[in-house]
């Protein structure tokens, strides 16, 4: 694309007359007529000021100089009644906080209705958002969505032990369901819904917003380029401290685990997500503090371990009574990466250090800011849109909750535990996110 600075025309060159050529030539050309109301006429917009239409979206030519960074290029959102409805289902505070805000930073997306169980914090809600009272739906009669048509797929942001139901009952509704990690309390779940969306032929994505965050994704990248040669460890952390109040996140029913479904999953799924490969043997430690009501039934503390079968090992770390830190660490043949605050939701920071001649190489990248949860949920829309395989199906979800188990059954045995050798790259993934424009 190329934009190009007018020409002088004969009618600008008379007007802005000899005095004036040479700002002329450098600056376009002045349109406004000087008169009494208006004062004297300002110089007219040049195709840098106003960029272009093209390919259905405005496009601006670059106007800083080759040293810098071009900006991004403008958001460009399809009109609304192009993007899919979603249906948001749990009014927690992961919808409020986080979900509900970005649809306004997404491009396909766009919240349509709501699902609750708390009529006045729904209906409060609903008119922040600009979603009709009429799509407002409770869990009784949340099959209902079944008829309105405005609903193409439903988000599911209820506690772990409900997400089956829940997926199992959109599914059933002819809707195609983004579910919450971890994506059930364990693998038999799991499969029961996969096989609900597979019997009903809707598209089933799990939530891992990390695999659609940039910075995580040049970790993997970069990676799998191969520029660092192969990883020897991943180091994963994600602690946290909770507060003494009863919650569902302490109910095995209702969370499935503690630490590890909650926060120590994104350790293992970005291990995963970096080598590409399965763990064929893993290893966990888990503590508890002596007479905590919380951990009677969910555990506080994990450290596990996972070995992959090109020799990769992953050392994770989670915690619910360790000050919040979330960070990722790659130390590879070549050079490591450093990325703090991999697991958050911002301030992600990245290093990649490497040999430099003589000298030692870190170099600090920034990249453009994008909301991970907007680009996640726009994933699930081009997905739907252009009947694609999510990036991170079900069959992501559901390898989580075996080597979980796995983990698991480690700590109760003090012993190492072995899995299935799986041959193939990114068997349980989806083709690779496009950026979304
Ligand atoms: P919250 O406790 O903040 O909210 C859960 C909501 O679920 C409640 O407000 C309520 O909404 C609804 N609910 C219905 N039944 C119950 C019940 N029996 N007990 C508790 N809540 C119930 O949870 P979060 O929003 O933090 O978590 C929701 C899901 O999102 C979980 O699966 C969690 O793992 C996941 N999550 C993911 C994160 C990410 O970064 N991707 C971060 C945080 C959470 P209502 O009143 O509308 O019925």
């Amino acid at each position: 694309m190329s934009f190009e600075i007018p020409s002088l025309s004969r009618r600008n060159l008379i007007r802005t007359g000899s005095a004036g050529l040479l700002t002329a030539v450098a600056a376009p050309a002045i349109i406004g007529v000087a008169n009494a109301a208006t004062g004297p006429a300002l110089p007219g917009p040049s195709p840098l000021d106003t960029g272009k239409v093209e390919g259905g979206k405005v496009e601006f030519p670059n106007w800083r100089g080759e040293a810098d960074r071009p900006s991004p290029a403008p958001p460009a959102p399809l009109p609304p009644d192009q993007r899919v409805g979603f249906a948001i289902v749990g009014l927690g505070r992961l919808s409020l906080e986080q979900i509900l805000p970005a649809f306004a930073e997404c491009k396909k997306a766009r919240a349509v209705a709501l699902v609750s169980g708390s009529p006045e914090k729904a209906k409060l809600v609903a008119a922040q958002h600009g979603i009709s009272d009429s799509a407002v739906y409770d869990y009784q009669d949340f099959d209902r969505i079944a008829d309105n048509p405005q609903i193409q797929a439903v988000y599911v942001v209820l506690p772990n032990g409900m997400h089956r139901e829940y997926v199992t009952r959109a599914a059933k509704a002819g809707k195609h369901v983004l579910c919450e990690k971890p994506m059930a309390n364990n693998s038999a779940e799991a499969r029961d819904m996969i096989a609900a969306c597979d019997q009903a032929g809707v598209k089933l994505m799990i939530a891992y917003r990390c695999q659609y965050e940039p910075y995580n994704r040049e970790t993997i990248q970069r990676m799998r380029s191969g520029e660092l040669g192969a990883a020897r460890f991943i180091e994963a952390t994600n602690t946290q401290v909770m507060g003494p109040a009863d919650q569902w996140r302490f109910k095995k029913a209702l969370a499935g685990g503690g630490a590890l479904p909650d926060i120590g999953l994104y350790c293992l799924n970005t291990a995963r997500a970096i080598t590409g490969e399965e763990p064929v043997e893993v290893f966990a430690r888990i503590f508890n503090p002596d007479g905590d009501p919380r951990y009677r039934e969910v555990e506080e503390t994990i450290g596990f371990m996972l070995r992959f079968p090109s020799g990769t090992i992953a050392n994770c770390s989670s915690s619910y009574g360790a000050h919040e830190s979330k960070d990722l660490r790659v130390r590879a043949e070549k050079g490591w990466i450093n990325l703090e605050n991999a697991f958050a939701y911002e301030g992600q920071e990245l290093r990649v250090a490497h040999r430099e001649g003589k000298a030692e190489s870190i170099e600090r990248l920034r990249l453009p800011q994008r909301n991970q949860f907007a680009l996640e949920i726009d994933h699930m829309a081009t997905c739907v849109k252009e009947n694609r395989v999510p990036h991170t199906p079900g069959q992501e979800g559901l390898q989580d909750h075996i080597v979980m188990e796995a983990l698991y059954e480690s700590a109760r045995t003090m012993a190492p535990v072995s899995l299935a050798a799986v041959g193939e790259l990114d068997a349980t993934r989806g083709p690779e996110p496009r950026q979304e424009g």
